[in-house]
């Protein structure tokens, strides 16, 4: 609850970077990570257009299991090249205990998936990592299953632990998702935890993206997580919902006038 500490959890990072500060930390990079050139160039065009963090799965959790599934270590170590080439974090997805230990040094921030969120073995190890968490909400979850989830990390020491709406799926097909705009304030007013959206999953269409990122931000937003790819139309996941780099320039101008921006 927010009372344990009223003015909020802050987390701090190795080069300065404090998410639930003053300012707004943004995220961006590929849904997935594809080659070594791929990333790099992304790596670059995220730092160039100001976001803090990179991010891009490694493991991904494809609804297919003939879909490409991810580079796994290899990615994460082309990844981390490239956000350190960049002045960059790296934000990525971990989907089951063995990953995490093998992860780790490669990483800044632990993303648990929307479909892990129920996952509670996964998420009471977590709870024992002395390393970052951002903690996407379920597909179908209410925002009391978001905070029992979110729990089971914090029970076991670890605080440094970020929650994330990134849409829920209602009869709307339309957008990929519903993205749950108002879970951002209730889950700010429940907690002391920085509150992200992923407006990219939230509405699945990358010319929607742009809309929700700035209302995520004038919810109280304490970040944002979103997808860019350097040539969405050939991105090997999410590339009808990844922006172009010059949308995500276009797009973080806009936010600084809304915010202070990290
Ligand atoms: C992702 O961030 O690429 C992802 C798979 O997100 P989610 O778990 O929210 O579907
Ligand atoms: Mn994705």
């Amino acid at each position: 609850g927010r009372n344990f500490r009223p003015e909020g959890t802050k987390i701090k990072f190795a080069n300065g970077v404090v998410v639930g500060g003053e300012e707004v930390v943004l995220m961006a990079g590929p849904c997935s990570v594809e080659s070594k050139e791929q990333i790099n160039l992304s790596a670059k065009q995220v730092a160039e257009s100001g976001c803090k963090f990179l991010r891009g799965g490694a493991f991904k959790p494809r609804s297919s299991p003939y879909s490409f599934q991810g580079m796994g270590i290899e990615g994460l170590k082309i990844m981390r090249e490239a956000a350190d080439k960049n002045g960059l974090l790296v934000i990525t997805e971990v989907m089951e205990i063995s990953q995490i230990e093998p992860m780790l040094p490669y990483i800044d921030v632990f993303q648990i998936g929307a479909r892990n969120m129920q996952n509670f073995n996964l998420l009471r190890e977590l709870g024992h990592v002395r390393k970052a968490c951002l903690l996407k909400r379920g597909i179908a979850a209410t925002i009391e299953e978001v905070l029992l989830s979110a729990e089971y990390i914090l029970s076991g020491g670890n605080y440094d632990l970020m929650l994330c709406e990134r849409g829920i799926r209602t009869f709307e097909t339309y957008t990929r998702n519903t993205m749950d705009v108002s879970a951002i304030p209730v889950l700010k007013k429940l907690t002391h935890l920085p509150v992200f959206g992923d407006p990219s999953h939230g509405v699945g269409k990358r010319d929607l993206v742009p809309a929700l990122a700035l209302a995520s931000v004038a919810a109280g937003a304490d970040g944002l997580l979103m997808e860019m790819h350097p040539n969405p139309d050939k991105a090997m996941s999410d590339g009808a919902q990844s922006l172009f780099p010059e949308q995500l320039n276009k797009l973080n101008a806009q936010l600084k006038q809304l915010a202070p921006i990290v």
